[in-house]
């Protein structure tokens, strides 16, 4: 199996920088793995309609959608797209909940072996090979947490509420008034007053995000901003794989939750 990767792992996934060669890349695909839920949509329905490809259409076997199955949560009841909401189908980033790489897992393995029947049990063998490790990490990473529960954490853009549902925080502060919508002055002063009433720590910094206004909100509370992906490799510690990344999230979110950090 030959996989490309269309984003970078330091890629805001909102917003890729699609680039005419991808559309070679997916017209020569015989599947296309996409996070959906709508994560892709401002860049890679373009891209699809270029590359006129069936094998990956939508409904074809090669459309692999790694939300299907998932338990979205914040699916809006009313939509206003004119105010920017970038979460219309529910917050997208599902992935930092390892019980949710594991449904998503699951499903990959049972797409592939539809894809590529003469492989199935590899497929099966390595999804067991990673789920057993999934399990056998996630009650070590829920122990982390454990003095730390109910602690309020500020991010840029709403990325966390799965990791934080499950590692029981409360990751409600923003640096975006709005996912999609960038900080104003207005809604930055108020982000800093909440921070000190709540008496915020710890400011979570995405590697697409510029890094001065996590920096100056730092500055003015007295929070330390630690270094954040959602992909292995995004940030300095997470190479390695889906597991050796949460191993790195978890590490540093606590790290910073204990004032270990400067
Ligand atoms: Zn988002």
């Amino acid at each position: 199996m030959d996989i490309t990767t269309l984003a970078r792992p330091g890629e805001d996934p909102h917003f890729v920088d699609a680039k005419p060669s991808f559309i070679v890349k997916l017209n020569k695909a015989d599947a296309l793995l996409e996070g959906g839920a709508e994560l892709e949509i401002g860049w890679l329905p373009p891209l699809l309609a270029g590359a006129r490809n069936s094998k990956i259409a939508s409904g074809a076997l090669g459309d692999i959608r790694c939300s299907e199955g998932v338990q979205m949560l914040e699916v809006p009841t009313a939509l206003d797209r004119s105010r920017g909401d970038i979460h219309a189908a529910g917050n997208p980033h599902f992935l930092v909940d390892p019980a949710n790489a594991r449904i998503v897992a699951q499903h990959l393995a049972d797409a592939f072996a539809k894809l590529d029947a003469a492989q199935a049990a590899t497929y099966q063998s390595n999804l067991k090979k990673f789920t057993d490790a999934l399990d056998a990490k996630l009650p070590e990473w829920q122990k982390k947490f454990e003095s730390f529960q109910g602690a309020h954490i500020t991010a840029y853009h709403n990325s966390w509420p799965y990791f934080a549902k499950r590692f029981g925080l409360q990751i409600d502060l923003f640096l975006e008034p709005k996912p999609g919508i960038p900080p104003s002055p207005a809604h930055l002063a108020e982000v800093i007053t909440k921070m000190k009433e709540q008496k915020v720590k710890v400011i979570f910094h995405d590697p697409y995000l510029d890094h001065q206004t996590a920096g100056s909100v730092a500055g003015s509370t007295g929070a330390v901003v630690v270094e954040v992906t959602q992909f292995p490799a995004g940030a300095k510690g997470s190479e390695g794989g889906y597991i050796q990344m949460m191993e790195y999230l978890v590490n540093a979110v606590v790290k910073a939750l204990a004032g270990q950090t400067k």
